[in-house]
């Protein structure tokens, strides 16, 4: 069978990570055409618009697309190209596996878990008022006949949970853990001071846990998470989290497991996903053929999974793991010392991923 997948390669650094993973990919065997579109400041630049209609479209039509990074330049109005995807195809599910490859300058070795970050509401829906904006004045108003205390001179920001979209969050997560033979899913929260927002999580939670009694269920509080994450990573499987300490979490582990060169993710909507690397464009490398095509691969490996092609990702992440370990032909950021000559490029990197697939 083939797969028609939309092919973004980004912008900056980002093609060239992007072609490695295609070839990569292509390696396996498993059948892909790709309908390769644009999207970021090339498109920007050429049209005046970063994120075209057709590439969309596309993506409406595959439901399923490997995307490299775009660069959001700071100010000028620009629309981040992860915003647009996110917002247009409902892309609720931030998926971001975080394990410890061998080979990996990290402490926490053999650390294997899966975040599982809410991508639509909490303090991102950007409902905020300036400081002495009449917006605020008047929210400061209303809170204060509802006998609330704010200080006069405050900005705020809103912060919406839904029952909706933590039922469908926390349901994601088991889903995930089921289909990948993964045992206990840990729901996040701060529920202890946000009574009702991250209430509303945590009781939504033990409801869609009561759902999947094949697979434990256990809650905590984020700070407390922060703390344990550091005393006993092996203790954590799958960690559901609402939008902001998801996103924390999300670097927190992605540090973890060595840095951003190695996480890999993806976005996922209602029968529709976007496969993508954490990590940025990185332009001061554009066209050195010097970055970590690693992040990106494994988003890869993670779409073949998401396909059905299961065996095929799973060699390709062996394929990974095993040039990694072997710490020969890997990129500077792999090396004891960054500037190391005996470091290969992305496209290098490439080409021992393929043979280790091919051996
Ligand atoms: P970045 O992730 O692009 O780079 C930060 C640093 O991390 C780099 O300088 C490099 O030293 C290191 N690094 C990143 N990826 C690496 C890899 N694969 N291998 C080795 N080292 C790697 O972050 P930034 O510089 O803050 O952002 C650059 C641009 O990317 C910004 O415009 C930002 O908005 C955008 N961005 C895009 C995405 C995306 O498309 N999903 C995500 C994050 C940032």
């Amino acid at each position: 069978m083939t797969h028609e997948v939309t092919f973004i390669p980004g912008d900056g650094s980002g093609p060239e990570v992007a072609e490695a993973t295609r070839r990569a990919l292509e390696a396996t065997g498993v059948g892909l055409r790709w309908d390769v579109q644009q999207a970021g400041l090339g498109e920007y630049e050429r049209t005046g618009d970063p994120f075209p209609r057709a590439t969309l479209e596309s993506i409406r039509r595959t439901r399923v697309a490997l995307k490299g990074p775009t660069t959001t330049p700071v100010g000028s109005g620009f629309r981040s190209v992860n915003v647009e995807l996110r917002r247009n195809l409902d892309l609720y599910t931030c998926l971001r596996p975080c394990k410890a490859y061998d080979g990996v300058r990290t402490r926490f070795p053999g650390l294997d878990l899966v975040i599982v970050r809410e991508n639509t509401e909490d303090l991102y829906v950007g409902i905020e008022y300036e400081e002495g904006s009449e917006a605020a004045a008047r929210t400061i108003e209303l809170i204060e006949d509802l006998g609330g205390v704010v200080r006069a001179d405050s900005a705020i920001s809103i912060k919406p949970i839904s029952a909706f979209a933590s039922d469908r969050i926390v349901e994601s997560a088991f889903d995930y853990a089921a289909r990948n033979g993964r045992r206990k899913v840990t729901a996040v929260h701060k529920a202890n001071i946000m009574k009702f927002t991250d209430g509303l999580f945590l009781a939504v939670a033990r409801e869609v846990a009561a759902r999947h009694p094949e697979i434990e269920f256990n809650e905590l509080i984020v700070d407390n998470l922060a703390n344990q994450l550091m005393q006993w990573p092996g203790d954590f499987d799958v960690l559901v989290l609402p939008n902001l300490y998801g996103d924390i979490i999300s670097d927190l582990a992605a540090g973890m497991i060595g840095g951003l060169g190695f996480a890999g993710g993806a976005n996922i909507g209602t029968d529709v996903a976007v496969f993508e690397a954490t990590h940025g464009s990185a332009p001061q490398f554009a066209g050195r053929n010097m970055l970590n095509p690693t992040a990106l691969m494994l988003s890869g490996v993670y779409m073949l999974r998401y396909l059905g092609e299961r065996d095929a990702g799973d060699r390709l992440e062996h394929a990974i793991a095993a040039v990694i370990s072997r710490g020969e032909r890997v990129t500077f950021d792999l090396k004891e010392d960054r500037n190391d000559p005996t470091a290969v490029g992305t496209s290098e990197f490439a080409d021992a991923v393929i043979e280790e697939l091919n051996a």
